[in-house]
């Protein structure tokens, strides 16, 4: 047979095993680490964690994937305009876990031709030129690290924003051809997250101190005050409640 017939073969079945296990609503009544477990079993090295070392929820999720294979993948999408404070911690955790990390760029073009008619800050002037300043520097090149994979793991949570409240532990992401998205802490809450860090101590983001919930490329990004929503501090210019990049919104294809 063929090697692309039996490629496919393969990928169909690993398709129709996951349907199977959203179907038997077995994903949605199983711990973040049996999900993490049936992933990496299911896809090797063709799952990968997207961390954005802003907010605690991917390094919980990186901390539970090391425990269980210390070979797991972690990529993070370096948009050029992160805080120094985040590559800091980039180093941290590849020393603490002597861990590659796979840091993903922009195509540089893109981002030269973008400034060079926008300027450097578009992102303040309109809502379409932040989302083009996302999509060129987050979305394209997410698009493209996926295009590599037949699964990713992401630290998506129902009680972050309005636009997260219905996101499932496992889905068939259709934006990304049809791979598997693992969101293995959907239902956990933000006090969860908080608990896994303290009780093994893993390592997080300093802003996070300074009063940032989650910490974006640091133009887009500053602290909130007490009771303000937690993603408040994110693109705080901008009115709606569905703010995202465009990573997690399936209907653009492309929202960290
Ligand atoms: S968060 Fe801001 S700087 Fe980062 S890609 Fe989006 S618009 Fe550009």
């Amino acid at each position: 047979m063929a090697l692309e017939l039996v490629a496919e073969e393969s990928i169909n079945r690993l398709k129709t095993d996951m349907l199977e296990y959203i179907q038997s609503g077995a994903a949605e009544s199983s711990s973040p680490q049996e999900i993490l477990t049936w992933g990496l079993e299911k896809f090797g090295d063709k799952i990968a964690l997207s961390c954005s070392f802003g907010a605690p929820e991917g390094l919980v999720l990186l901390d539970m994937m090391h425990r269980i294979d210390p070979t797991a993948r972690v990529f993070v999408l370096d948009t050029g305009r992160l805080p120094q404070a985040t590559y800091d911690l980039i180093d941290r955790v590849r020393d603490r876990y002597d861990k590659t990390v796979e840091v993903i760029f922009p195509a540089a073009e893109r981002v030269q031709s973008m400034v060079s008619e926008n300027g450097l800050n578009l992102f303040y002037e309109s809502v379409e030129k932040r989302e083009l300043c996302c999509r060129i520097r987050k979305v394209e090149p997410l698009n493209r690290f996926l295009s590599g994979l037949d699964a990713w793991v992401t630290g998506l949570r129902r009680d972050q924003s309005g636009a997260r409240q219905k996101t499932p532990k496992l889905e068939i992401d259709r934006a990304h051809g049809g791979i598997a998205k693992l969101n293995p802490i959907a239902d956990w809450s933000r006090e969860q997250v908080l608990d896994y860090v303290k009780e093994h101590a893993v390592p997080i983001n300093r802003l996070h101190a300074e009063g940032y919930p989650s910490v974006g490329c640091d133009p887009c990004s500053r602290a909130i005050g007490p009771g303000d929503d937690l993603r408040s501090g994110r693109w705080w210019w901008e009115e709606s409640d569905l703010k995202e990049c465009g990573i997690h919104l399936e209907e653009k294809g492309s929202g960290i």
